[in-house]
């Protein structure tokens, strides 16, 4: 065996990528040591500088590419390698796919300890480009006094002064020029992290893809923009917004609180309403500055019809929607369902859940707040075992499931699970447990809700096993 050598910090050694990480970072071994490189590709031949390691690994930065590896693309975005928005941009679309495809079959095997993972192909985009609805953007200060908006770098909270974004909407570059060109001209005092003094923290933006309304939310320090007046104004008139395409909602959201989380509680309105409409298929939805709405509706109307196709529902079935957020999948599920339950923890999604099936005139779908693991079992206890449902979906954040929960579902033997999941790992330990209390998986299928990102989302369809 070749002796392990740990290259000097700085040194320049030759590498080849032979894989790729959790975070989409090339991993490749020089004399047996393994270098994790940001930005390299599988297949790249390069020449990569250390920059630190520890005692089995260490981090590197690509100096050269000697051959560029087959699956390598130019970057659309100039800014690709600095902003921490994308990772995978150098990688082809389609081998981005496969990378997801085997991230989630990995997870299966490895956490879930399934040896044979009912797969079906990840579900991709046809263009993989210009597909969030959502954009924030956090204001600062040069030294010299000059205003910068646009992305955080990487890892940091230095600000990359620009609003071009190959994923983002193409309305934005056009208003964040229109809204810099306000904070200059009335010299509106910026926000500094440091000495939480200042005013403009952040700008966030929103786009209703099928209905061209826009929103813009400025979220400030304080309780009023001085010269909102003419904010307004200028924004109505903002030229080279893309066709048929208008602002309806401006307002402000107080954030005075010393901290990350860019969104206060309080929206104060400017222009028009507080939200804008948009809808998934048939489903209409009034969206907040301050509601969950998944970004990529593109994909989220195939994500959405991948899970009503797995619960199979006939127009009979009971129905529990747990982590349903503002009731999107509750009430895609509706149309289709006798009733559905739906339990979420925020309880500002919870009333925005209740008036989007207003607005639907959909009746057969009720809604809780509460966490989904003191919800269900509770209903389930005070009941005496008694609640009942056909089929549950479950849509939890990245951390997965609280064994309570599962313990529950378990419980009321429910003739389908569907699990929408946005991490292939916290899905695969819930789906040990299920799969070990009397469900079989029945099928996985990956859907690129983010491309040029690692992040991978996936539906899976268990069925109870003494059902068959
Ligand atoms: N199904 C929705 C939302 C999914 S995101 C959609 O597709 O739009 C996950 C949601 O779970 C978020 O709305 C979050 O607020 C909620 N959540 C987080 N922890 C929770 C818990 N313990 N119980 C219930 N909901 C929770």
């Amino acid at each position: 065996m070749e002796q392990v050598k740990i290259p000097g910090k700085n040194e320049v050694v030759p590498i080849t990528i032979e894989d790729i990480g959790a975070d989409g970072e090339g991993i490749g071994k020089v004399h047996g040591f393994t270098l994790f490189v940001k930005d390299a590709v599988v297949g790249d031949e390069l020449l990569v500088k250390v920059m630190k390691t520890k005692k089995t690994y260490g981090y590197a930065r690509i100096e050269q590419i000697v051959t560029p590896s087959p699956y390598r693309v130019n970057p659309r975005c100039e800014i690709a390698s600095k902003c921490g928005g994308c990772q995978i941009q150098q990688l082809s679309y389609e081998e981005q796919l496969r990378y997801k495809q085997n991230k989630v079959l990995n997870c299966l095997k490895r956490i879930g300890g399934i040896e044979n993972p009912p797969m079906e192909p990840i579900v991709g985009m046809e263009n993989p480009y210009y597909y969030r609805n959502k954009a924030q953007f956090p204001v600062g200060k040069r030294t010299d006094g000059e205003v910068v908006i646009g992305f955080y770098a990487g890892r940091t909270h230095s600000i990359i002064d620009t609003a071009k974004c190959h994923i983002g909407d193409e309305s934005t570059e056009p208003l964040i020029a229109c809204i810099r060109n306000f904070l200059k001209q009335e010299n509106i005092s910026i926000y500094d992290e440091e000495s939480h003094q200042g005013l403009v923290r952040h700008i966030l933006l929103r786009v209703g893809f099928t209905t061209k309304e826009l929103m813009i939310c400025v979220v400030i320090n304080g309780k009023e923009l001085p010269a909102s007046d003419k904010l307004i104004k200028q924004i109505l008139a903002c030229p080279n917004l893309p066709k048929d395409f208008r602002v309806t909602s401006i307002c402000l959201n107080k954030n005075t609180k010393k901290t990350n989380v860019i969104l206060g509680e309080e929206i104060i309105p400017l222009y028009g309403p507080t939200y804008i409409t948009d809808y998934i298929g048939d489903i209409k939805y009034q969206i907040s500055p301050l509601s969950f709405y998944q970004v990529n509706p593109v994909q989220t109307k195939k994500l959405y019809e991948l899970a009503l196709d797995y619960t199979d529902l006939t127009g009979n079935e009971l129905v529990w929607d747990l982590y349903c957020g503002i009731g999107t999948i509750s009430l895609f599920l509706a149309q289709k369902a006798k009733m559905v339950y739906g339990v979420e923890i925020i309880p500002q999604a919870i009333e925005d859940a209740k008036s989007n099936a207003k607005l639907n005139d959909i009746n057969n779908a009720e809604f809780f707040v509460g966490a989904a693991e003191e919800v269900l079992p509770k209903q389930y206890q005070l009941s005496g075992g008694k609640i009942y449902a056909d089929v549950i979906v479950v849509d939890p954040p990245r951390k997965g499931c609280d064994e309570s929960l599962l313990e529950t579902i378990v419980a009321m033997e429910p003739k389908r699970i569907v699990y929408v999941s946005c991490d292939p790992a916290t899905l695969a330990r819930d789906l040990k447990y299920l799969i070990e209390h009397g469900y079989d998986l029945k099928k996985v299928r990956p859907v690129d809700q983010f491309p040029h990102s690692v992040h991978v989302e996936s539906v899976t369809l268990l069925t109870r096993r003494n059902e068959l």
